[in-house]
């Protein structure tokens, strides 16, 4: 089937569907998976949502709930749509998705009206759901849910075997690094998915963002290790600030997750976020001890 889209990788039954920029946020890069009795879209981007399907679809699969994969549902409207169970809340009502974000009222305000209006967000009536592990047989060819917290709870990776293909969400193997600052979110479950994904049995392995289509397995582990390393380079250059006393304050102000230079009004909130989340895991740890109230320093 000859499928028209600029950009489209055929990967066998799998075609991945491009998205602008090579998916860059807020675009992304969505999945097409063809078999014999169904054809399923993998997180309809904002792309899919400019553009529109280009072949009938029969369901979608989402890898989580973010407001940047399911803008594409806009024009999916009557198609079912599954996502882990664990990320439901997100996709029956908007306040359930913004309680898996959990951000600063003075934040949320403003994100709540984007998602609305610029992701083309409506509540999903009909929402199925899928457990750990879950395989979708679409005739010839399957799917296989592997679960892969801590970017969500529910966060999911998709194998299609007979693509030698995995889509990996947003496990985006970006130079910036795991993002695992939201409410739903958890560092802890992030690094076991990581170390889960160094044994998929694949040769393609898809991100949804600008990462795009990495072929080569040798390729992906390298890119997955370097991935893995901004968690522990973050929490090493921590641990070297503590050297003297530290408060949450100062390492928000000292930047681990952003650079200098980027304004946006979500910095100081992720941030706060990272410092808390580095400081009670290193406490945990022996790492660091609290020397005073809200002040920390290396052991
Ligand atoms: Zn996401």
């Amino acid at each position: 089937m000859n499928i028209n889209w600029p950009d489209a990788l055929e990967l066998g039954p799998v075609t991945v569907l491009t998205g602008l920029e090579k998916g860059k946020y807020p675009h992304g890069n969505s999945v097409l998976v063809k078999g014999t009795n169904q054809n399923v879209l993998i997180d309809p981007s904002l792309t899919v949502a400019h553009r529109g399907v280009p072949i009938p679809v029969d369901q979608v699969l989402l890898s989580h709930v973010h407001e940047d994969h399911i803008p594409g549902m806009s024009q999916l409207q009557g198609i079912p749509v599954s996502c882990h169970e664990d990320d439901a809340v997100g996709l029956t009502s908007i306040d359930g998705l913004m309680s898996m974000y959990g951000l600063p009222q003075s934040v949320e305000q403003e994100f709540r009206q984007e998602v609305v209006t610029d992701f083309f967000y409506q509540p999903q009536s009909d929402v199925s759901t899928f457990s750990d592990n879950a395989i979708f047989d679409l005739g010839g060819v399957e799917i296989q849910a592997i679960h892969t917290p801590g970017h969500t709870q529910g966060h999911c990776a998709f194998l299609i075997p007979q693509a030698r293909t995995v889509f990996l969400g947003d496990i985006e193997l970006s130079g910036f690094g795991p993002y695992y600052f939201d409410a739903h979110s958890s560092l802890d479950s992030f690094e076991r998915s990581i170390s889960l994904c160094r044994s998929l049995d694949a040769d393609h392995f898809v991100t949804f963002h600008h990462k795009w289509v990495i072929s080569g397995r040798d390729l992906f582990l390298q890119m997955l290790d370097d991935f893995a390393k901004v968690i522990s380079n973050r929490e090493a250059e921590m641990l070297e600030f503590m050297t003297e006393p530290k408060t949450v304050d100062d390492c928000v102000a000292r930047r681990f997750v952003y650079r200098p230079s980027v304004d946006m009004n979500l910095v100081d909130h992720v941030e706060t976020r990272s410092a808390l989340i580095h400081i009670n895991r290193m406490l945990k740890q022996g790492r660091i001890a609290k020397v005073r109230e809200d002040t920390y320093q290396a052991v």
